[in-house]
């Protein structure tokens, strides 16, 4: 990962005490760490079944050869090498059989003499005087009591010697060793029942936040689920370590002490998530500082996301304070935490691994800052391409979707459209998708990537927009890019939007239309005529609009025909902000596809079917990827599942 440079100081008249300094990513990190000095926190005794993914505390040794005796590697006779020395296929040796058979599991009793040979089983020992073993493929059966051996064998043929695979007292494992199947495949090989490993530290998680309900609980009124606990939860047994839920606490200063106290008294290590704006922060800070000093070594950290990241060691344990958008939550535990609590838990730092992309639009960054840029990776000719996934830190999807993340320092102020980057890969596995679509997103592609992903074929689908998505195709980022534009001068879909080098293949449509709450009486059982003039006649109506550009922008605009309604300049960027403002009364009617309207209960007056199409890069069509999409596209199963969602496939002959 790509430090950044310089620390940062004075965030400016902050009356919280702890934000007058905003440090540098290593500032911050060394002050945490020399105030941490992590180390691992113990050690306990594991049966080996229980040692996979724990690290050895300490080196193991063999306590026996390995094989234990010299065994034979064939099933054959034991036999003595001078003996066999001139035998041939045309000048077999005559070997007298000893009277016994050495079977794996028993213990020779007679010793081989010259002339004699004794029939033995792979991995069976060796008995004395022997010192070489005859396949049975190379001897014949010379009556009742012999054999004929028909081919020499060296000294040492065909058997193993005490010791040979592992000696008595070399170390067969290191301290420090990942215990995989592997390496429980050695230590079960020597005999060994148990590992002594490093302890996995406790760590409690705690999220904070009025706001939140736990998954499986039903969603009050502007409530949001705790997303940040199950990911950190998981995050830290990836990371070799036991997560202790402490679930979400609400925004009040005896539950959160109470908490805080049990946790810190409780764990190894305490995280907790949220309570980082002002007012609510304060307290948290306060109660942090009151658990044991140091207390807070670093608190505000010149990154985005994460500048709000809390860093604090209270009597030796690590404390910390991620901030609450899941986001910056999950890059600062990922980047920051993350390394400190594998030292805790004696785990090997985390494989990293990074690739060169290019960027393909500019991003914009703050001076002072290093941001972190989530992107999501395609590979196309000439090499990779990284999409900044621009939803910002309080999305959860972000870094959950993020293949990687690129960094612009603190000394610019962007990253210019076209530019290389190094991008630091979340999973060092990475697999570049097969088939890369690019443009505008519908929940009807569903049906058609599931058919995909079921014949192992793996799409990625990067909503960007129907005009970007053409950006793309053009510049060779993507195989596929779905759009849905309305020529405004004829009225028509999509036909005059293809670039060169590409064809459009029909997808399907969608009813666009007035959606209002179901049971509003000012729509009710309208037309869209009725609708429009009631629109523009009552000014308690509140609209909620769309973003420019989109396609559903336009449309809105033609049936407004130069009108602004109260509610105008509201505009979020998806059929579903629509939908759900109008469903929870922040405004009374708005413009979206019938399947959101449906999927919101909404009502619901048509206006017309939007054709939702894709445009294919020529150059790509003959790829299997590409093949496997146009054939998924076209089956009946397909045609059905849109319809059962409310939309219309096209007709395909
Ligand atoms: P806070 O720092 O508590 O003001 O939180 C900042 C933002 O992150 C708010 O929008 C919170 O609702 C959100 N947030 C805080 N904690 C969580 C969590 N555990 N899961 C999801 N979002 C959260
Ligand atoms: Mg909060």
């Amino acid at each position: 990962m790509k430090p950044p440079q310089g620390a940062h100081s004075a965030s400016g008249g902050a009356e919280q005490s702890q934000f007058l300094t905003v440090l540098s990513r290593d500032e911050a990190l060394r002050r945490w760490t020399a105030a941490l000095a992590p180390k691992p926190i113990g050690r306990e005794t594991v049966s080996l079944d229980a040692s996979l993914g724990r690290v050895l505390a300490v080196s193991v040794a063999a306590p026996i050869d390995v094989p234990p005796f010299d065994r034979s590697q064939m099933d054959g006779y034991a036999a003595r090498s001078a003996d066999l020395a001139g035998a041939a296929e045309d000048a077999p040796v005559r070997l007298t059989l000893n009277a016994e058979t050495v079977a794996c599991g028993v213990a020779p009793r007679l010793p081989v003499g010259p002339g004699t040979a004794t029939p033995i089983a792979t991995g069976g020992p060796l008995p004395r005087g022997a010192d070489a073993v005859i396949m049975v493929e190379h001897t014949d059966p010379d009556g009742p009591g012999g054999i004929l051996a028909r081919r020499p064998v060296p000294p040492g043929g065909n058997l193993a010697y005490a010791g040979s695979d592992l000696a008595r007292g070399e170390v067969v494992l290191r301290a420090g060793t990942l215990i995989g199947a592997r390496e429980i495949g050695l230590l079960a090989a020597c005999g060994v029942a148990q590992a002594e490993v490093w302890r996995r530290p406790r760590v409690a998680v705690l999220s904070t936040g009025d706001e939140l309900a736990q998954p499986g609980e039903p969603l009050r009124p502007a409530q949001i689920y705790d997303s940040n606990g199950p990911i950190v939860a998981a995050a830290l047994t990836e990371n070799g370590c036991d997560p202790v839920r402490f679930g979400a606490i609400p925004d009040d200063a005896a539950a959160l002490e109470a908490a805080l106290r049990e946790a810190h008294a409780t764990c190894d290590a305490v995280i907790l998530s949220g309570g980082t704006s002002k007012g609510a922060g304060d307290l948290t800070y306060r109660l942090i500082d009151r658990l044991g000093a140091p207390g807070i070594v670093a608190h505000g950290v010149a990154l985005k996301p994460g500048k709000p990241l809390c860093l604090a060691v209270c009597d030796g344990k690590a404390v910390v304070v991620l901030p609450g958008f899941p986001t910056s939550a999950m890059f600062t535990f990922h980047d920051m935490v993350a390394p400190v609590l594998r030292r805790l838990a004696g785990q090997p730092p985390r494989a990293e691994a990074s690739l060169e992309a290019r960027v393909p639009v500019r991003v914009p960054s703050d001076l002072g800052r290093t941001e972190f840029v989530m992107a999501s990776l395609a590979r196309t000719d000439e090499g990779y391409v990284a999409f900044p996934l621009g939803k910002g830190s309080g999305s959860v999807s972000s870094f959950s979707q993020a293949d990687g993340f690129f960094t612009i320092d603190a000394l610019h102020d962007g990253l210019d459209a076209g530019a290389l980057a190094p991008v630091t890969l979340l999973d060092p596995g990475l697999r570049p998708p097969d088939l890369v679509i690019v443009g505008s997103h519908c929940v009807g592609l569903e049906p058609v990537l599931d058919q995909l992903a079921a014949e192992g074929v793996s799409a990625r689908s990067i909503a960007v927009g129907s005009m970007a998505g053409v950006a793309a195709l053009r510049r060779g980022e993507c195989d596929i890019a779905p759009i849905h534009l309305m020529d405004p001068a004829t009225g028509q879909y999509n036909k005059s939007y293809v670039p060169d080098g590409a064809e459009l293949v029909k997808g399907w449509g969608r009813l666009q239309g007035l959606a209002f709450r179901a049971g509003d009486r000012r729509f009710e059982s309208f037309t869209l005529e009725q609708a429009l003039k009631r629109v523009a006649g009552d000014p308690d109506l509140l609209m909620v609009n769309r973003n420019p550009g989109s396609g559903t922008r336009i449309l809105t605009d033609k049936l407004l025909a130069g009108r602004k309604p109260e509610g105008y300049w509201n505009q979020p960027r998806s059929h579903n902000a629509v939908a759900a403002a109008i469903a929870q009364g922040r405004a009374d009617w708005g413009v979206t596809i019938r399947p959101v309207a449906d999927a919101y209960g909404l009502g619901f007056i048509p206006i017309l079917d939007e054709q939702y199409d894709f445009l294919v890069a020529r150059a790509r069509r003959d790829s299997p990827a590409v093949q496997a999409f146009l054939l998924a596209l076209a089956r009946p199963e397909t045609a059905d599942a849109l319809l059962q969602r409310g939309f219309t496939p096209a007709e395909r002959g």
